[in-house]
């Protein structure tokens, strides 16, 4: 079917135009497994480049049942009420196990699906996070040239994906609950130490006063911590996506947020600095995959496997074997 084939030019054309089917259609491309469709992605990646790189890219995380999507709503609907192009994507690398992405879930967002400045796109499924990573990276190239201006990136805070969503995105922003120590809620120092605020959500009803003096203690914990290379003072404070409060706050940081980095040049920095990892990156998972779907390296991984299970060799006389190959 030779019609069908997607033509990158084309692609690229619509998507300019803000057109969201070819938008959608432009992300199945990056997604897509197939070797011949690497090609017309790179093509269309490179056709939307130049008009990429001007929003505003925040990232969220948090435990399941935080409200991630609850505030997502909330706060995309904020934005587009404010003349905004909001796009959603999410990294959900657990997803082809648990077989629902993040956003998979229909009833999730019900109201900003319906915006016709809102785009909403589940994880790539059946990825490592490597994978996942890399085409969200594409994914917000395309968005940003369909003229999308904040590039939301959701991630579910348990697992190595929220450094992956770090090294994407300007403004990182923890959502925690109140009631529960930072161990059970399953976040670890390194992502506190990421996170450029701390929202405490659900700071409604019976809950209100915990959320004040949970605030009081990050306030207490985050002080603690080194300053940071952007020069911004992490903030604390307490929301609730349920009932838009505290919202329209969280939006006010962020823009202090890009004003203060922009006029320090922490904010092209760090998108120069997040290009020459993603450089690296690319590459060595590249190395890497093609090293181990090489034939002749699997052939002898498997022997060399078998021999470390007889004792009959070293993993680095193996590993040694194998790269000389
Ligand atoms: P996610 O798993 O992090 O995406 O969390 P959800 O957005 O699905 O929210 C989980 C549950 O918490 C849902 O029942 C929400 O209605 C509820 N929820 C989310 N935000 C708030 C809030 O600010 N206050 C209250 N009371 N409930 C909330």
């Amino acid at each position: 079917k030779r019609h069908n084939r997607i033509s990158a030019e084309a692609l690229a054309l619509d998507i300019l135009k803000g057109n969201i089917t070819a938008l959608s259609r432009g992300i199945t491309l990056v997604e897509s497994k197939n070797k011949d469709h690497l090609n017309e992605a790179n093509n269309l990646i490179m056709k939307c480049l130049p008009y990429a790189n001007k929003s505003i890219r925040i990232g969220i995380t948090g435990v399941p049942g935080v409200g991630k999507s609850t505030f997502i709503e909330t706060f995309g609907n904020l934005l587009i009420s404010l003349g905004k192009k909001v796009a959603v994507l999410a990294i959900d690398p657990s997803s082809s196990l648990s077989k629902g992405s993040i956003l998979g879930d229909k009833t999730r967002m019900e109201d900003l699906v319906k915006q016709p400045n809102a785009f909403i796109r589940p994880s790539a499924s059946g990825e490592t996070l490597g994978g996942v990573a890399r085409k969200t990276r594409e994914s917000i190239i395309l968005c940003e040239a369909a003229g999308f201006d904040i590039i939301i990136i959701e991630t579910v805070g348990v697992g190595q994906s929220e450094t992956a969503v770090h090294s994407m995105v300007d403004f990182f922003l923890l959502l925690q609950l109140t009631g529960a120590g930072d161990e059970l809620q399953g976040i670890k120092r390194g992502i506190i130490e990421m996170a450029d605020t701390i929202a405490i959500n659900k700071a409604d009803g019976d809950n209100l006063k915990n959320a004040k003096i949970a605030k009081i203690e990050y306030d207490r914990t985050l002080h603690f911590y080194p300053k940071k290379a952007s020069n911004w003072q992490p903030k604390t404070v307490i929301c609730s996506a349920l009932n838009n409060e505290g919202i329209d706050a969280i939006w006010q940081i962020i823009q202090e947020y890009i004003q203060v980095t922009k006029e320090n040049g922490f904010f092209n920095k760090k998108r120069q600095e997040q290009n020459k990892f993603w450089l690296i990156q690319t590459i060595e998972n590249q190395l890497k995959t093609d090293f181990f779907n090489h034939p002749k390296i699997n052939k002898e991984l498997q022997k060399q496997l078998e021999l470390i299970e007889l004792n009959k060799t070293t993993p680095f006389a193996a590993a040694e074997l194998l790269l000389k190959l």
